[in-house]
Formats: structure tokens, sequence, C-alpha cells
């Protein structure tokens, strides 16, 4: 009957949320106001289906959605925060925030602390189908090839009505950490002059950073031969050979940070070289990577980058031909592009995929989180083209989704206080600016409920 009240007095007004959210004006024990939801898809804070609109209520409530996250999360062997492990002990973190302050584990190092929690749990006999409920809704998300690629940080406040979920894939890559981690190392060595050929990294803030350190960017091959004294540090993308023939004959001392995925191929590509095949790197000719591996070849070379490109290719030789790939080129075209070679006829045809999986990986992730989210967060540099399509990936699947450099950019007002909030970023934004990220959230938005 109150309820019905309730629907009876608050008819629509402009404070009211006609989305059918939180309807501030009507929300005076903390309940979602039934009468504008007509939708049915909201539900009150004690987790049931308001009766007004139980019969036409066909969506997961906040709480059922956040269930079959933390499911997810489970099944994938990780453990959640701010709950009870799967062998019934509760973490210590936990325990700590029994003061009744936000709790401790909402504090903790996201990355330093989750390896160690996905260390621990490796052993976890749950799977995402012993665990699947019987409501199915949650196996909805349980069960399905997306909740696989859940395996970050989830966070789940006290009353289950509130969930923060970092993506285990969000920032560097191996490679880059790699790169990044060498300059660092290079500047506590006390070393000088320290260049890096080409930026390290696109972000700036660790661009800055670094300049502020003393390290220098070259710029170009001409700017790289007018140089005399130093160290030059070799970049992720790694480069062709006539660079390094440069820094020796310039007499300059090099430390090499060439992702090992990276010079695989350019190994590759010089030894398919000398064996006379001529190589197609399937990649953007533009991109330093991919004139990085061709440097490496000692015969013919062709980049293909488009489907007309390798419609219209043809040998330029009646040698066998080597394909390989830029580590970052996209798989479903790799394959479409091969399928269309092999129909050239009478030559020997190898075929390397040397895709790295670190960015599929990571869009996964992403893509598999926003499907569930009420609000996406992206971190990056705002010329970082994999972080503009990370939250290209992110906006599709979820409408509320924003991008930021730094934590200064978030505006919290615009994050829902109930729900799903995930957090991706792109592959060069630093750990330490996702932290900053994640820990605001984790303590405005978790403790908001
Ligand atoms: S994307 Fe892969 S290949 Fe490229 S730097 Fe990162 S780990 Fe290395």
């Amino acid at each position: 009957m109150e309820n019905e009240r309730r629907i009876a007095e608050h008819m629509p007004d402009e404070s009211c949320d006609a989305a059918g959210k939180i309807c501030e004006s009507c929300d005076e024990a903390g309940k979602i106001c039934d009468a504008y939801d007509e939708t049915g898809k909201i539900c009150d804070t004690a987790g049931k289906i308001c009766d007004a609109v139980e019969k036409s209520c066909g969506e997961m409530c906040v709480r059922e959605r956040i269930e079959a996250l933390r499911q997810a999360v489970c099944g994938n062997g990780l453990s959640v925060h701010g709950e009870a492990s799967a062998n019934g002990d509760l973490p210590a973190d936990q325990e700590a925030s029994a003061n009744g302050g936000p709790s401790a584990d909402w504090e903790a190092p996201a990355n330093g602390s989750s390896l160690a929690d996905r260390e621990a749990s490796t052993d976890s006999s749950l799977s995402a189908d012993q665990e699947a409920p019987a409501n199915g809704g949650l196996s909805a998300v349980a069960g399905t090839s997306e909740s696989g690629a859940l395996k970050g940080d989830l966070w789940v406040s006290p009353d289950g009505l509130c969930a923060l979920y970092q993506a285990r894939s969000a920032g560097f890559c191996f490679g880059v950490r790699r790169a990044v981690d060498t300059v660092y190392e290079q500047i506590e060595k006390g070393i000088r002059p320290i260049y890096t050929y080409g930026p390290i990294i696109h972000n700036e803030v660790v661009v800055r950073d670094l300049e502020e350190k003393g390290v220098r960017v070259i710029q170009s091959v001409e700017e790289l031969r007018r140089i005399r004294s130093g160290t030059v540090i070799i970049r992720s993308h790694g480069v062709g050979r006539d660079i390094y023939s440069i820094i020796e004959s310039n007499g300059l001392r090099v430390v090499d940070a060439t992702c090992p995925f990276v010079k695989k191929i350019h190994r590759i590509v010089e030894q398919k070289g000398k064996e006379g095949a001529e190589v197609i790197i399937i990649g953007s000719a533009s991109h330093p990577e991919v004139q990085g591996i061709r440097g490496w070849s000692t015969g013919e070379v062709t980049v293909i980058e488009t489907e007309e490109e390798a419609r219209s290719f043809v040998p330029r030789t009646d040698k066998p031909l080597c394909v390989v790939s830029q580590t970052t080129f996209n798989l479903k075209k790799f394959h479409k592009f091969v399928e269309i070679m092999k129909g050239l006829r009478y030559h020997e045809f190898a075929v390397l995929n040397t895709i790295c999986n670190a960015t599929e990986e990571r869009q996964t992730e992403a893509r598999s989180i926003a499907r569930l989210a009420d609000c996406m967060i992206v971190i990056g540099g705002k010329h970082s083209s994999n972080t503009q399509k990370l939250y290209e990936i992110c906006q599709k699947e979820c409408s509320n989704t924003y991008f930021v450099q730094a934590f200064d950019d978030l505006n919290l007002r615009l994050v829902p206080f109930r729900g799903i909030v995930g957090i991706s970023a792109g592959a060069s934004t630093p750990n330490i600016l996702i932290e900053e990220v994640s820990n605001l959230c984790r303590k405005t938005i978790l403790s908001r409920c």
C-alpha cells in the first residue's frame, strides 16, 4: 500500500530522471522512485523488484549484475576485494575495515596486491559453471565466453550495490613496461647524456618526466647522425639495422629495449632474406615498427596494409614468399589478407603470424566489462591511438564512457552511485595514473553505497 501511495503521489516532473534512474525528490528513504520506472529496469535498494513493475521487469538488477561479475571473476580463479575468499576465510583487509571506515582493501594498491591475489588463488577449484546460480540472469554473464576475459581486480561495496572493476590488461604491455623501466634504470645509474630514439612511449606525462630528468628524444636519423657522445636507448618498436650502424659509427653507446616479440620478427626477416625469400609485412608502412622490420631484410620487401593492396599484390621475384605481421595488426584482417594472397600460384608460401596478443587481450577485456558496466572510465593520453580505439570499443558497449588523461579530469559527479564502474587504460598509460584514478573511485564511489 505504501508503495502504491508513493506512486500515486509522485507524478513525473523535471526533478525526476525520466530514463528510469534515481529520483532524488522522492528518494527520502534512499529508495528508487518506482513511479517513473516504466521500463521496469530499476530495482529497489533491497535488491528486490519493486511491486509496481514486477511483472514487466526482465532485466538484471544492479545487485544481480554485480553478483554475476563477482562469479565471473571468481570463476577465473581470482579473489574479490572486500569479500570472503573461496575457502571461507575473511581476507585481512576486510578485517581491518571493521572500524567502520573505508575498508583498507579499497585502498590497497591494486596491481601489487592483485598479483598476490592471483597467485594465491590459482588453486581455486571454483569454475564459472559450478558457481552458476539457478537464476538465469546470473549465468548470462558467468557462463559466457566474455566472462573468461574478466581477470582484473574487483571491489564490491559491503551492501553489494556498487562495484569497481579494474582491468588486468589496463596500461603498459610487457614490451612498453620493459622499455620505460630501461630508461629509468639508465637515469638511476647516473649515465648522461641519455637519448631515446623517438619518444619511448606515447604519453606526455612520462615523456615530460623523462625530459625533466635529462632524457632527450631524437626525432630523426639526421639528428642522430649529428650526435657524437652519449647513450641511445632503442624503444620497444625497434629499429632497422642502419640505425645501429649509425649509433656504432658515431661512437655512441646503445641500450636496446626493443620488445623481444619485435626482435623475433627482425630475426625471421633477416634469416628469410638470407635464404632468398621475398618478404611481405602485413602492417602500416608508416609505423616505426614496420620501418624497423623492413630494415632487417636483405632482399625484396613489400608492405601490405589494405585489402586492396593484398588483392593487387604481385610478387617481385619468383622466389618463395615469407609473410610476417606488425605485432599490433588486426588478427582478422591478417588472416583475410593471407587468404587472398594464398590464391597466388607457383609460389612457396610461408606464413608466420607474429601478432602479439597484448592489444587483443586489452580490447577484449575492456569490451567484456563495458558490456556489464554502468559507467566505463578509459585512461590514456589524448594522442594515443590505441587509447582512442579502446574508448570507442567501450563507448559502443556502454554509452556512459569517459576518456580521462589523469584523475584531475574525472568528474565523479557523472559517475553513477550504484552499479558497476569499469576501468581500463591504453597501452601507454603508466600504472601510477591508473592507480590514482582507481584509488579515487574506490574512496568515493564505493563509500557512497
Ligand atoms: S604490444 Fe606486444 S609486441 Fe608490442 S611492445 Fe607490447 S608486448 Fe611487445
